[in-house]
Parts: C-alpha cells; structure tokens; sequence
C-alpha cells in the first residue's frame, strides 16, 4: 500500500550528490512507475569537491530529483570527505527516517574505494536501528524500515538481486547530466574526470552487464543481507537455462 501525506515508500540514502543517480536512480525510476513515493537522502552538501560549489551542486541535485519524480530530497550537513558513523550523524538520519517513514531503505554497499560511501553503509544501518527506539526523542513517533537494501553498482560484488531498470535508462542518464558542474567537459579537473561520451558508455556498459546476469537489457544490482523467501516455485523469475 502506497504511503501518504508527507511519508514515503521508499529512501535512498547516499553520502554525495550524484551517488543515488549513479546507483539507483533507474530502480527509483521504476519504483516512482508502480505508483511509490520515493526520496533522496544526501548525508553531505558537496563543498569539498573538484568543481562545482555547494549551492551548485544543490540547484543540480533538485534539478536530478525532478528527473527522478523523487517526492522528496534533502540533505544534511556531514562534512563532504568525513562521512563518519559518529552518534551525532546517527541521530541527524534517524530524525529523518522517523519523518518520512520509508518502508524500504537503499544504503551504499558496505566497501569500496570512497570511505564516505562505505562508511555510509553502516552510518545508515545503525540510523535506521536507532529510529525505531521510543525513547529516542518523544515527540516524534518510532519509525523501523521494514527492508534495507544496499545499491552495489560501485562494488565488485555478485548482487543479491538485480532491477531491470530498461525502460529508464535515458531518463537515468538526464538525471546524471543535471550535474553540470560535475559532468559537462570542461578543463577543471580534466585528468580526473571522464569525459561525458565516456561516462555514458561505462554507464550503459555496467547496466548491461547487470542486465545480462537477469535476462534483461539495462539493471541496477542490489545485495541484501537477508534470505530469499519463496512461496510459489512456478514464480521464481530468471530462466536458468
Ligand atoms: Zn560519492
């Protein structure tokens, strides 16, 4: 049953912007066509980055949200670079999940090269736990996901399961091209940075190869924790041979 009022179905919680577009931002898209509402947590604001300010990069995150038909994205102010799972920030994301209420929350994988994403795994995890004690703070009423999920598209890891993201994959791409001050080609950090007819070949390339693994065209890959549950054997998808 979808969520009303100001509360959402799903939140993807991420360490820049950027991240959730090059993650999840197809499996939001395809969230959003079911009929869920969904939203975008950035844990910092992008000050430290090569290009681009701040306020830049936060015109462009709305700009990416409304690409995305996300109903909602904020982000806090844990410092860009020094993403720490200190009970500070556990608390600035537990007010947030006990706000919008997510049934499911998308977390970074847990390793990989940027310590502000692996760190944001488990920064996330022990919010989500936090916000569902009482006694936290009584004026807002206790919230637990249900479901937390971690986006594994920057990780060298075998998904738990894979979203066919197909029909999206453009409007993914848009999404990720908001980011002007990141993206469009330009000299500033020219060796650092992959110029954009690259970026959409990796892009489409990566989808590709989650595709594959599921027998669909374009995917985004995910790893859960838990166990699959199965009730009915004749609906398993993904032919095996
Ligand atoms: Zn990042």
């Amino acid at each position: 049953m979808p969520a009303t009022n100001s509360e959402i179905d799903i939140l993807a919680i991420a360490a820049h912007r950027d991240d959730v577009e090059q993650t999840c931002g197809g499996t939001l898209l395809a969230m959003h066509a079911l009929g869920l509402k969904t939203g975008i947590l950035d844990l910092t604001q992008g000050e430290s980055g090569t290009r681009g300010s701040a306020a830049e990069r936060a015109s462009e995150a709305a700009e990416a949200a409304r690409i995305l038909h996300v109903d909602t994205r904020e982000a806090l102010d844990i410092p860009d670079g020094r993403v720490e799972n200190t009970h500070e920030n556990r608390l600035k994301i537990a007010a947030v999940i006990r706000r919008l209420r997510p049934r499911v929350v998308i977390l970074p994988y847990w390793q990989g090269r940027h310590p502000d994403h692996y760190n944001s795994a488990t920064l996330g995890y022990e919010a989500c736990f936090l916000a569902g004690l009482a006694k936290l703070d009584p004026s807002t009423p206790p919230h637990r996901p249900f479901k937390i999920i971690y986006a594994s598209l920057y990780a060298d890891v075998r998904p738990s399961f894979v979203v066919d993201i197909t029909p999206y994959i453009e409007t993914r791409f848009e999404a990720l091209m908001a980011y002007r001050s990141q993206y469009s080609n330009q000299a500033s950090g020219a060796g650092l940075f992959v110029p954009q007819e690259e970026i959409r070949e990796r892009m489409t390339a990566t989808a590709r190869h989650y595709g594959l693994l599921a027998g669909v065209r374009y995917a985004e890959p995910f790893v859960q924790k838990e166990i699959g549950l199965v009730a009915d054997l004749m609906l398993i998808p993904v032919q095996s041979i």
